[in-house]
């Protein structure tokens, strides 16, 4: 590649970008904040749907190691009433594997395999335009020049003010995350409530979900409406503090539901923001977005899956015509932004019927996705 393409971000936009590159034979300079792979907690279980993120893994070369990896028994869910009552409990068949689940540790190790990282290299700042190209600023005071920067920085992107002003504004709904380990040996009732993927119980204006990583290793998602700022009074480092917060915030829910804040180790805060659906820019030569950078929208299982799309297809366009760089960045822009605003428009509904004022949305919801 004589072109010199940086990707800024080793989330799953970044990687697919650069896995599929060079899997053509290209180089390309990743670029990740994070002074190690294992510098953050990885984050909790992804499900790959069939025509997203395991058509990007194709395009990687590495689907037959995600199915080796991966848990199709993990695309089980259940919903519970806020008393306990079993509600629905799918199952898939031995066949199904149009979601299977992984963890994003798994994942991300599956993507990095050959790739040059370069670690500890966070972006400040860039600058399209200028006489040596792309210049890229880092928080250690370096500068590089680049022909294409594609920022695959997640939601609080550092490449995105150079083709948009636009910032994430907040939902007006927050998860607390917390999580329980060796879930089989140590919580056998709690294991067998939350089976081999999910279980979720949704009430007026909230709900919980526990979902089953590998190793025994179980997600908990507390999730509700709230101002931004709910917990101005509460300690979030404090786990006892948060702990009793969430057990009244849910008061009256059964027990064994309960359980799963009673026994969570660590709470971390995620208040979820978004970026406007359909959000667009003016062409910015050099310069290209990938992912939550691009097109944050609530976690309702598609951010991933779009973020490893795009960089698969981006790359697969850059390598196949590799003279026409803007012509090739622009039109992929055209195709993300179309596909990206009808999933941004799916999930901003999908999370309110999710978090609603009346419960049976949720159950609503599910019928409605429920594979036949
Ligand atoms: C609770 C939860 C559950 C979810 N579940 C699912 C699911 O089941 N399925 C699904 O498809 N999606 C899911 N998502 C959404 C998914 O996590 C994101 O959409 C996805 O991670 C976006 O990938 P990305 O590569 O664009 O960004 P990210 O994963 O955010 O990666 C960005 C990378 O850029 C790095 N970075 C950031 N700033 C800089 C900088 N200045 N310089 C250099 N590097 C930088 C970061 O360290 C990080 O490595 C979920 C999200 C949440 C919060």
């Amino acid at each position: 590649m004589r072109h010199r393409i940086a990707v800024v971000g080793s989330g799953p936009a970044g990687l697919t970008f650069a896995r599929v590159l060079h899997r053509h034979g290209h180089s390309v300079t990743v670029l990740e904040r994070d002074p190690s792979p294992d510098a953050r907690p990885p984050g909790g279980t992804l499900d790959l749907h069939e025509g997203l993120g395991q058509l990007a893994l194709d395009k990687a070369g590495l689907l037959a190691d995600f199915q080796k990896l991966s848990r199709p028994e993990g695309q089980a869910m259940r919903i519970l009433d806020t008393d306990g009552t079993v509600l629905r409990d799918w199952r898939p068949g031995p066949d199904e594997l149009a979601n299977p689940e992984i963890d994003r540790k798994q994942l991300r190790d599956l993507l990095l395999g050959p790739l040059d990282v370069q670690w500890g290299r966070g972006v400040t700042q860039v600058v399209p335009g200028t006489r040596d190209g792309v210049l890229v600023s880092f928080a250690d005071g370096g500068q590089e020049a680049f022909d294409l920067v594609v920022g695959a920085d997640g939601a609080w992107s550092r490449v995105r003010p150079a083709v948009s002003p636009v910032t994430p504004h907040y939902t007006g709904v927050t998860t607390v995350e917390t999580s329980l380990d060796d879930v089989d040996t140590r919580h056998p009732e709690l294991a067998r409530l939350i089976g081999d993927g999910s279980t979720a119980a949704y009430g007026a204006n909230r709900n919980l979900v526990a979902q089953r990583n590998s190793g025994g290793h179980v997600k908990v998602y507390a999730t509700f409406r709230a101002p931004l700022d709910w917990h101005t009074n509460l300690d979030l480092g404090d786990a006892e503090a948060v702990r009793s917060s969430l057990l009244a915030l849910f008061d009256g829910w059964a027990a064994p539901v309960l359980d799963l804040l009673r026994h969570g180790s660590v709470f971390v805060h995620r208040p979820l923001h978004v970026l406007p659906v359909s959000h667009t820019w003016t062409h910015v030569p050099g310069v290209t977005l990938l992912g939550d950078a691009a097109h944050l929208m609530p976690p309702l299982g598609a951010g991933a899956n779009l973020a490893m799309l795009e960089g698969a297809e981006l790359a697969e366009s850059v390598a196949v015509d590799p003279d026409n760089l803007d012509d090739t960045v622009r039109a992929f822009e055209e195709r993300m932004w179309a596909r990206a605003g009808k999933w941004a428009k799916i999930t901003t509904a999908g999370l309110d019927r999710l978090v609603s004022p009346d419960p049976t949305e949720a159950l609503a919801l599910f019928d409605e996705l429920q594979p036949s």
